[in-house]
C-alpha cells in the first residue's frame, strides 16, 4: 500500500532524495515487513500486517539484528529505498520514562524508531545505522499501561517550568517522527487518546511532516505538536524527503483549531553567512502565516546545530553540500560524548552571541512567541 502526501526533497545533485512534491509525493510503499512473531501475533501486529496485505513478510528473532537493513552506510539510494519499502514490527521490551526537563519532563518509551525521512543532520540513525527504516512496537497496550501508570505516581506538578506550566510533558516522539508512524498505525492516535484522559500529563512530539489525519483526533489541547522550522534555503539543502517548511506553518491554524497544542521547534538552527536575515525572513513568514488563536499559545525551542564526526564522513559520501553547511571546524569546537562519538557545536563564546541575537530576533518579530529554551 502507498500513502501519498506533501513532501519534499531537492536537486543537489548527489543520490535521489526521494519523493518530490510536483510528483505528488510518495512517503511510503511498504513492500517488505520484517516481523518479530510476538509482534506478528500481537492485536496491533495483526492490525498493520493486514494493512500492507501484498508485502512480503520476513520473520526475524529481533527488531535490532537485521543485517541487510542495517549495515551499508554509504548506499544511499539503498537507504531512502529502504526508508519508503521496508518496515519492522518488534516488541519493545524495556519500558522507561526518562527524565528530560528540556522539551518535556519526560521522555516516555518509544512506540517506534527510525524515520522515513532522512535530514542530513539527524541523530536517530547512529543507533542503528543509517537506512533506518521505521521500526513499529506493536506492545502499544504496554507501552500506554505504562504511561499511565508513571503519569499516575507523578501526582499534581508542583510548580510551572519551562516544559509547562501546569501539565507533565511527555515527549512521545524522541525516536522517530509520529506524524509518519501516524501512516502506519495507530499508536500515536492511541496514546493522543490516553493523554486526553489523563488529568496531570501531556504528550507531545517534534515533527517535519504534516499529516492531517491528525485533525480527527481530538485532542483536546492535551498533546502538543511543535512543528520543527528552519529557512527554506537550509530545509532545501538539509531536511530531505519532509514536508515543505511553508506546509508546516500553514498546518498550523488547522490543528490550533483542531485541539492541539501548537508550538514551534526552531531547530536545528544554522550559523552561515546571512543565518540571521533568513531566520528574520521565516519569522516574518511565520507571523504572516498564523492567526490569533495560534499566536496567542504559540511558544518556540530554539536548538543550535550540533553534529557529528561519524555522520560528517557518511554525509561526505553522498551530500557533501549539506556538509558544506553543517561541518564548520572554523566556528564548532569538539568534545568526546560519553558513548565514546566526537560531536561538535558552535564555539563557547560565540554560540552565546549566536543565541542572543536569535532570541532577540524572536522578541523583535514575534513578540508572542515565548521562548521556552534557548540553547
Ligand atoms: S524527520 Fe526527524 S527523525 Fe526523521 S530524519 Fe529528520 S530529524 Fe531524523
Amino acid at each position: 500500500m502507498a500513502f501519498t502526501g506533501s513532501t519534499r526533497s531537492d536537486a543537489m545533485g548527489g543520490p535521489d532524495p526521494g519523493p518530490r512534491t510536483d510528483r505528488g509525493g510518495l512517503m511510503l510503499d511498504i513492500r517488505r515487513i520484517y516481523v518479530e512473531p510476538a509482534a506478528a501475533a500481537s492485536p496491533r501486529g495483526a492490525e498493520i500486517l493486514a494493512r500492507f496485505p501484498d508485502a512480503v513478510r520476513v520473520e526475524v528473532d529481533s527488531h535490532h539484528r537485521i543485517p541487510e537493513l542495517y549495515g551499508d552506510e554509504t548506499n544511499v539510494n539503498r537507504w531512502v529505498r529502504i526508508k519508503r519499502e521496508a518496515l519492522v514490527l518488534g516488541v519493545k521490551k524495556s519500558l522507561t520514562a526518562r527524565p528530560n526537563g528540556r522539551s518535556a519532563d519526560f521522555i516516555a518509551p518509544s512506540t517506534a524508531n527510525g524515520c522515513a525521512m532522512a535530514c542530513a543532520y539527524c541523530y536517530v540513525p547512529r543507533h542503528k545505522g543509517y537506512s533506518n527504516p521505521v521500526t513499529v512496537f506493536t506492545n502499544i497496550d504496554k507501552i500506554g499501561g505504562y504511561v499511565r501508570r508513571h503519569a499516575g505516581r507523578q501526582g499534581v506538578k508542583p510548580a510551572p517550568n519551562e516544559c509547562d506550566p501546569r501539565y507533565w510533558v511527555y515527549d512521545i516522539g524522541e525516536n522517530s517522527d509520529c506524524s509518519v508512524d501516524a501512516l502506519i498505525s495507530d499508536n500515536v492516535r492511541d496514546l493522543v487518546t490516553l493523554f486526553r484522559s489523563l488529568p496531570n500529563a501531556k504528550a507531545s512530539f517534534a515533527t517535519k511532516y504534516v499529516n492531517r489525519d491528525l485533525l480527527d483526533w481530538e485532542p483536546r489541547g492535551r498533546t502538543r505538536i511543535r512543528f520543527s522550522l528552519m529557512p527554506a534555503g537550509d530545509a532545501k539543502l538539509l531536511d530531505i524527503r519532509t514536508s515543505p517548511v511553508a506546509d508546516r506553518i500553514a498546518a498550523i491554524d488547522d490543528f490550533v483549531a483542531a485541539g492541539y497544542e501548537v508550538h514551534v521547534n526552531l531547530s536545528p538552527v544554522v550559523v552561515r553567512d546571512g543565518w540571521l536575515a533568513d531566520w528574520a525572513g521565516l519569522l516574518d513568514q511565520l507571523d504572516a502565516g498564523i492567526g490569533p488563536a495560534a499566536k496567542a499559545q504559540l511558544a518556540a525551542e530554539v536548538i543550535f546545530l550540533t553534529h557529528n564526526r561519524d555522520l560528517h564522513e557518511v554525509n561526505l559520501g553522498w551530500h557533501p553540500k549539506a556538509e558544506e553547511l553543517i561541518w564548520r571546524p572554523d566556528l564548532q569546537q569538539g568534545k568526546r560524548s560519553e558513548n565514546g562519538f566526537w560531536n561538535v557545536r558552535y564555539r563557547t563564546g560565540a554560540k552565546g552571541r549566536y543565541v542572543a541575537a536569535l532570541t532577540d530576533l524572536i522578541a523583535e518579530r514575534t513578540p508572542y512567541c515565548r521562548v521556552r529554551y534557548a540553547f
